[in-house]
């Protein structure tokens, strides 16, 4: 199993699809300073690239990587680790690595704040946000805990000393008994006690993704179910300083306290009390964006948690150890926090770790001995992050010097295409540059460039065009990180801004061929469907025709693409794309796009009535159909096809038609379970136009030409035609694939008595049928010229999307080729629906059937699951009323008669009426 599908399957399945998807599915085989190895296969295909090309590293793991990948001072260190044969566990011991550390941070940070530091060491950024949120938890309930037995010594006292009766002489308690202003004061200290701690974190927060941090993380973009219960929490969105400092106020409960004077007498006074136990902030929010909190909203925190007796927590963890030019971000702010929370760089690329600073004074002693992890205190890691703290303190002037420079470059950039990008942001080497959402001509790129892909996209532009790796901040897409190491020179600067000009440049011109050209490659392998996420349906919004101002009653006609080139219809922007680039292209991002609204058209009937039309593609093709079907994975079709509906719906749609591929992966339309909605494969009203053909053939025809050759007899339309067709012919044979000989049986069995019915598993049964009908779901030709007879002369009626029929069937002069299902509009009425590409004023039947039910609001669905006579007659009664007529084309040749004359009409379709 290749790395690409062990990684599928095992290690990150919906992550592999997205990186698939925006051809960031590459592997990095080393890294050295600002760069990584790019390891490319042999014929990977965009030609833009050997084996083993250098790639220009502007992630730098997720700012972990200030000092470069592998720094030379660093790895010496580590190889000193394991030269000394350092024990890497020897837990329940003193360990001098962390010893030291711990304190070189107390005294790097307490440098700029003052104060002295405990420490406590973990692996991980999200370890240290745990911590935090534990030790504040526990510094709370222990102050009140400590709060609660104060009051209880001093009723005990009160009582002991006959004075419980005694009143306060002053205070917001005058008068009042002391010893009834303490019982009251120690009942609310104990509701408190009861009551969980509050945590609070700013708007677009990012603390890491474990439970309590997770909590204090502001997930805009990760789906509800992802969360789990954390602490209680309350983020503030409105971050000026006078809304940060009353924001919990009406959390503070009051208390009276009471202090006897020298002469014994009680006085009173007011405390307050809360249960906020900490206050979060990111001096500067890197996943967010890259978002500077500003100093007055810091420093508001700071009033905010004072007044709530909270632990101010500052998570430089991004944004600390220098990056910024100064040791911390919120240096320049001059606001202190209580705890500082830093990791990412602290381990300077090699090392796992991370550290909790909590202020002496505020440290809870009990909290070291019982706050254990395994991984936790080793030298190996203490000892490099030591060493990266020395780097940091050496670097701050170089950062800030290259961190201006690209800076003032990228903002060049941004002037130079405002309308591509937003904005840029950030200090030092902690930057991002947000791009504008473009706003494309067609819904499909509309869809693609979403908000939630467009930084990917980029990121693989200018990976494969620029090699330069980028990817977007975590909960901000659209914002490209940019968070090169301190060892970037100016020529790499110069790199850095070009790659960004090329690529606003393109979204600027709205050259999206270009822009997206890396997608257009052929993918390594290693797929997995999409898995259904079940969340609780949206609202729908009251759309339906009562409830719009025009009353237009509004069908959904839902339609998958039928072969890769119908990108150029549906994308047009794309349309300079080969068909193999379509193809590549779709390929890369099976699974990855939503339905989207192509196109919508009002259509009228001959007497005048009026539908809308919405046309919604369901982005997947017949073939990749076809191979999900085969592959057992047919569960993301349906989903996708759902979603389809679920969009159909919100956009009040009456009728829904399932165009394609899209009926047959939910069983005939029958998986679409809607209460107001009808739902139509509109095949009925295909094959009342087949049927309507060959009841004329086959009334013309002689005796012994009315042999007939059904392909694709176990399908939905090949059971009901070879149904209808059977009373009006000779013969009839039914074909199917190898294999398919005993479901063919069962539908043979059916019509018993009605013909000669027999059944084949070899096209070349069709050689001795005059008339032959197809009708099968594959996404490839099946019927070539050898098939056919070549001594008689043969119709061929083709109801397949994409046909049945090799073109090569075309040219034999013996055959006329019938694409069958299509249907003229009356009037001169002649809308255009991407990807459909007939005639002007013709359209598919099942499309059709779609709008006709659209004019009827009681008329049952004709189509819903397995097909009848009874349906297909009725669907042909609904196009008569409305004058919508079949229409023939035999290679371009368009005719259109009306329906078959009703004097035909037999007596076997008065028995099924
Ligand atoms: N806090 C901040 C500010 C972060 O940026 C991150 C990671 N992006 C974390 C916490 C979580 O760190 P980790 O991914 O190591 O758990």
């Amino acid at each position: 199993m290749s790395a690409d599908s062990a990684f599928a399957r095992h290690t990150r399945p919906e992550l592999a699809r997205l990186l698939r998807a925006m051809h960031l599915d590459v592997t990095y085989r080393a890294g050295r300073g600002d760069h990584l190895t790019l390891e490319l296969p042999d014929g990977d295909g965009d030609g833009a690239a050997g084996a083993g090309e250098q790639v220009l590293d502007l992630v730098g793991g997720a700012g972990s990587s200030l000092f470069g990948h592998n720094h030379p001072a660093l790895v010496e260190v580590a190889r000193g680790c394991f030269d000394e044969q350092i024990p890497f566990n020897a837990q329940g011991s003193v360990r001098p690595g962390a010893a030291e550390l711990a304190r070189r941070l107390s005294e790097t940070v307490g440098a700029t704040t003052g104060a002295d530091y405990v420490v406590t060491l973990g692996c991980t950024g999200a370890d240290a946000v745990e911590a935090a949120v534990k030790h504040a938890t526990v510094a709370h309930r222990r102050h009140l805990g400590a709060l609660q037995e104060e009051f209880e010594t001093l009723l005990r006292r009160v009582r002991r000393d006959g004075t419980a009766d005694v009143p306060c002489a002053s205070g917001p308690a005058a008068g009042r008994p002391c010893a009834e202003v303490l019982d009251e004061a120690l009942d609310r200290i104990a509701a408190l006690r009861r009551t969980d701690p509050v945590f609070v974190s700013l708007r677009n927060a990012f603390h890491g993704k474990t439970a309590a941090a997770g909590t204090l993380t502001h997930g805009g973009n990760v789906p509800e179910d992802l969360h789990v219960p954390g602490p209680r929490h309350r983020r503030l969105n409105d971050w000026t300083p006078d809304a940060v400092v009353t924001a919990l106020d009406a959390e503070l409960v009051q208390v009276h306290s009471v202090t006897p004077d020298a002469d014994g007498v009680p006085h009173s006074a007011v405390l307050h009390l809360s249960p906020v136990a900490a206050c979060f902030a990111e001096p500067i929010q890197g996943e967010s964006g890259v978002h500077e909190v500003p100093a007055e909203t810091l420093a508001a925190l700071r009033e905010l948690a004072d007044r709530h007796g909270a632990a101010l927590v500052f998570d430089e963890i991004q944004c600390g150890m220098g990056r910024t030019g100064t040791f911390l971000a919120s240096e320049p702010s001059g606001v202190a926090a209580d705890y500082y929370l830093l990791s990412k760089s602290l381990g300077g690329g090699l090392a796992k770790v991370s550290a909790m600073l909590v202020a002496e004074d505020r440290y809870v002693p009990e909290f070291g001995r019982h706050h254990t992890s395994t991984f936790a205190d080793d030298d190996f890691s203490s000892r490099i992050a030591t060493a990266a703290l020395d780097l940091a303190l050496s670097w701050r002037e170089r950062i800030t010097e290259v961190g201006t420079l690209l800076r003032d470059r990228l903002a060049e950039v941004a002037g130079r295409w405002p309308d591509a990008v937003a904005e840029v942001r950030g200090r030092g080497l902690l930057l991002g540059v947000e791009f504008r959402l473009p706003n494309p001509e067609s819904g499909m790129l509309r869809e693609v460039l979403d908000s939630e892909s467009l930084g990917y996209l980029i990121a693989g532009r200018i990976l494969h065009t620029h090699r330069i790796r980028v990817i977007p901040t975590l909960s901000a897409p659209a914002t490209v990180r940019v968070q090169p190491s301190a060892l970037l020179g100016p020529a790499e600067v110069d790199r850095v801004a070009a790659a960004f000009d090329e690529v606003a440049g393109l979204l600027s011109r709205g050259d999206y061929a270009t822009l997206m050209e890396h997608l257009a490659v052929p993918p390594r392998g290693g797929w997995q469907p999409p898995q259904h996420v079940p969340l609780p349906r949206r609202d729908r919004p009251a759309l339906s025709a009562a409830a719009r101002p025009d009353g237009v009653p509004r069908v959904a006609f839902l339609a998958n693409l039928d072969v890769p080139t119908t990108l150029w219809s549906m994308a047009p922007e794309l349309a300079g794309w080969s068909d193999r680039q379509c193809t590549a292209a779709l390929d890369r991002i099976q699974g990855e796009l939503d339905p989207f609204e192509v196109v919508r058209h009002r259509i009228t009937s001959e007497e005048g009535r009026t539908v809308e039309v919405v046309m919604i593609a369901v982005p997947f093709t017949a073939a990749q159909a076809n191979a999900a079907l085969r592959a057992g994975q047919g569960g993301w079709l349906r989903r996708s096809v759902l979603d389809g509906v679920e969009l159909a719906v919100s956009l009040g749609a009456g009728v829904i038609g399932l165009g394609g591929h899209t009926s047959i992966v939910t069983n005939a339309a029958r998986d679409v379970v809607e209460n107001d909605v009808r739902v139509t494969s509109g095949n009925s009203l295909t094959a009342a136009c087949a049927y309507d053909l060959l009841r004329l053939t086959l009334a013309e025809a002689g005796a012994g030409e009315r042999r007939v050759g059904l392909v694709g007899g176990i399908g939905n339309i090949g059971a009901v035609m070879a149904e209808l067709v059977a009373p009006h012919c000779e013969s009839l044979v039914l074909v199917g694939r190898p294999g398919s000989g005993r479901r063919l049986s069962v539908v043979a069995d059916r019509l018993g008595g009605l013909t000669d019915v027999s059944v084949a598993d070899d096209l070349d049964a069709l050689r001795d049928c005059p008339i032959v009908v197809s009708a099968t779901n594959s996404s490839d030709p099946v019927i070539a010229p050898h098939h056919l007879g070549r001594d008689q002369k043969v119709l061929v009626c083709d109801l397949a999307v994409p046909g049945d029929v090799h073109p090569a069937v075309a040219g034999l002069s013996n055959v006329t080729l019938v694409s069958g299902g299509r249907i003229q509009l009356p009037g001169v009425q002649t809308p255009r629906f991407p990807g459909i590409t007939l005639p002007p004023g013709i359209l598919y039947s099942c499309l059709a059937e779609t709008i006709l039910l659209g004019f009827e609001p009681t008329t049952p669905s004709p189509s819903y699951g397995g097909l009848t006579s009874a349906g297909v007659l009725a669907a042909r009664d609904l196009a008569v009323r409305h004058g919508f007529h079949p229409a023939r084309i035999v290679s371009d040749d368009v005719s259109v008669r009306p329906w078959v004359d009703d004097q035909l009409s037999t007596a076997f379709e008065e028995d099924i009426r």
